[in-house]
C-alpha cells in the first residue's frame, strides 16, 4: 500500500546504462566527505590535506584498476567532460602536425558532437563505419589513418547495442602511425577488463555513475608524455589540466565504486549474460523480432539487450512498459526525447523504418530471474496492442513501404 491507500506499483530498472543507483558502501565512503571531512584539498589546514589525502588515495586506486600510473588519471564531471577535453584538446595542442581525426560511426553524441564542433574550426575528420554488429571496419581504419592524423577516437562499447570494440588492436595501430589514440570506456569501465598499457590507450573516458558511483563525477586517463593543454583555465588543479576545486565526495565515490565493480566483475558480469539470454531468447519468440548488434554471448556487454521489433514505435513501446512499471529505452538516453532514428542503428545498416522500433534493455546489479519474466509476459500483449493500431502492421509490406520513402539498401539482421 502506498501512504493514500493506492497499491504501490511494482518498478523494474532495466536502464543501467542511462545511469545506475549508487551503491551503498559508495555512499558510506563518501559520507564523511560531505561534512566532518569537508575541507577544500587546496588548503595547506589539516581540513585541507585529510581532503588531499583522500583524493590522492582514490587517484591510486583508480589508475590500479585500469593499469594507469596515478599521475596519469585526472578526476572530472564524468564523460562528456573527459570526452570533450580529450577531442578538443589532443586536436588544438597538436593541431600544427595536422588537423585530421579518424573516429567510428557509432560514438556517443560526446564523442560525435565535439568531432563536429571541429569540423566546423577547420579541422577534417574521418568516420569509420560499423559491420551489422556495430564493429569497427579495421581496414578502413588503418587506411584513415595517416601523417596528418593526430586523434583517434573509437568508444570501447557502444552504449546503444553494446558492442565491444577491438580497441588494443586500435591501439596497436595508433602506436605505429603515430597517432593519439582515445577511447570512450563510459559503458565498459568497471565491466571489461582494461589495461591502459597493454591496450595501447592515451587517453580514456569514464563515467561514475554507469558503474554504481555518483552523478557528475568520472576521470580521464592521459597517458604520460602526452601533449595536452587545458580545455578550462583556472586555479591548476588536477596537475593544470582540470582547474575547478575537486569534487572530494564525488571523487572518493569514483574509486570506491570502481572498486567494488572490479571486485565483483566476472561473477556479475555472468550472472547479468545469463538473465540477458534469458530475455532474449523470450523477446525473440515475438514474430518478426530481432537482436540489434552482436549475439548475446559475443563481444558484447553482458547486460545489454537491444531488440528490435517490426511494426512498432520504441518510444510507445518504452511509455508502455513504463506504465507496467518496467523502465528500458530505445537507445540512448541522451537522444531518447528526439525523434530522430538512432545513428548507431542506422551505422549497422538498418532501415530506417526499422530503426523506429528498438528497444533497449540493460540490466543491472539489482536485476533478478523474476524481474525477467515479467516483461516477458508485459511485453507480447504491449507488441500486440501496438501492431493492432499500427498502419505498418498488416496489409503493407514493410519492403515497398520502404521503396516508397526512398529507402533502398537491405541488411542482414535476423539472429
Ligand atoms: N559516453 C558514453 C558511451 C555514454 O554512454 C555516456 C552517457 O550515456 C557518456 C559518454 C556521457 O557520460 P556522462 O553522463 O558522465 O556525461
Amino acid at each position: 500500500m502506498t501512504r493514500n491507500g493506492g497499491n504501490a506499483m511494482k518498478r523494474i530498472y532495466l536502464d543501467h546504462a542511462a545511469t545506475t543507483p549508487l551503491d551503498e558502501r559508495v555512499l558510506k565512503a563518501m559520507r564523511p566527505f560531505f561534512w566532518q571531512k569537508f575541507g577544500n584539498a587546496s588548503s595547506v589546514h589539516s581540513f585541507g590535506t585529510e581532503a588531499r589525502e583522500a583524493i590522492e588515495k582514490s587517484r591510486r586506486l583508480v589508475a590500479k584498476a585500469i593499469g594507469a600510473r596515478p599521475e596519469e588519471i585526472y578526476f572530472t564531471s564524468g564523460g562528456t567532460e573527459s570526452d570533450n577535453i580529450a577531442v578538443q584538446e589532443i586536436a588544438y595542442t597538436n593541431r600544427e602536425r595536422g588537423k585530421h581525426i579518424v573516429t567510428s560511426a557509432i560514438e556517443h553524441h560526446a564523442v560525435g558532437e565535439t568531432c563536429e564542433f571541429l569540423e566546423k574550426d577547420g579541422f577534417t575528420v574521418s568516420r569509420i563505419g560499423v559491420d551489422k554488429h556495430g564493429f569497427v571496419d579495421m581496414g578502413g581504419l588503418e587506411k584513415a589513418v595517416g601523417k596528418k592524423t593526430t586523434l583517434v577516437s573509437v568508444m570501447h562499447a557502444n552504449n546503444e547495442i553494446g558492442t565491444i570494440e577491438p580497441i588494443a588492436e586500435i591501439g596497436k595501430i595508433c602506436a605505429e602511425k603515430g597517432a593519439y589514440f582515445h577511447t570512450d570506456a563510459v559503458q565498459s569501465v568497471g565491466k571489461e577488463k582494461i589495461d591502459v598499457r597493454k591496450m595501447n590507450i592515451d587517453l580514456l573516458s569514464s563515467s561514475a555513475h554507469k558503474f554504481y558511483g555518483p552523478k557528475g563525477a568520472g576521470f580521464l586517463f592521459v597517458k604520460e608524455g602526452t601533449e595536452i593543454h587545458p580545455l578550462m583555465h583556472g586555479g591548476g588543479h588536477e596537475r593544470g589540466l582540470r582547474s575547478g576545486t575537486e569534487n572530494v565526495p564525488g571523487i572518493v565515490g569514483t574509486a570506491a565504486a570502481l572498486q567494488i565493480a572490479e571486485k565483483e566483475m566476472e561473477k556479475e558480469a555472468a550472472r547479468e549474460r545469463a538473465l540477458a539470454k534469458k530475455l532474449a531468447n523470450g523477446a525473440l519468440l515475438i514474430e518478426n523480432s530481432w537482436i540489434n548488434g552482436p549475439p548475446i554471448g559475443g563481444k558484447r556487454l553482458s547486460n545489454n539487450v537491444n531488440i528490435g521489433i517490426d511494426f512498432v514505435e520504441g518510444e510507445s513501446m518504452v511509455l508502455m512498459l513504463s506504465d507496467k512499471g518496467i523502465a528500458a529505452s530505445t537507445g540512448s538516453a541522451c537522444s531518447s526525447k528526439s525523434l530522430e532514428p538512432s545513428h548507431v542503428l542506422r551505422a549497422i545498416g538498418l532501415p530506417h523504418v526499422k530503426c523506429h522500433g528498438s528497444l533497449r534493455f540493460t540490466l543491472g546489479r539489482g536485476t533478478v530471474a523474476k524481474d525477467i519474466d515479467y516483461v516477458l509476459s508485459a511485453l507480447p500483449g504491449i507488441v500486440g496492442k501496438l501492431r493492432a493500431i499500427s498502419p505498418l502492421h498488416k496489409g503493407i509490406d514493410i519492403a515497398e513501404f520502404e521503396e516508397e520513402i526512398g529507402e533502398t539498401h537491405g541488411h542482414g539482421h535476423g539472429e
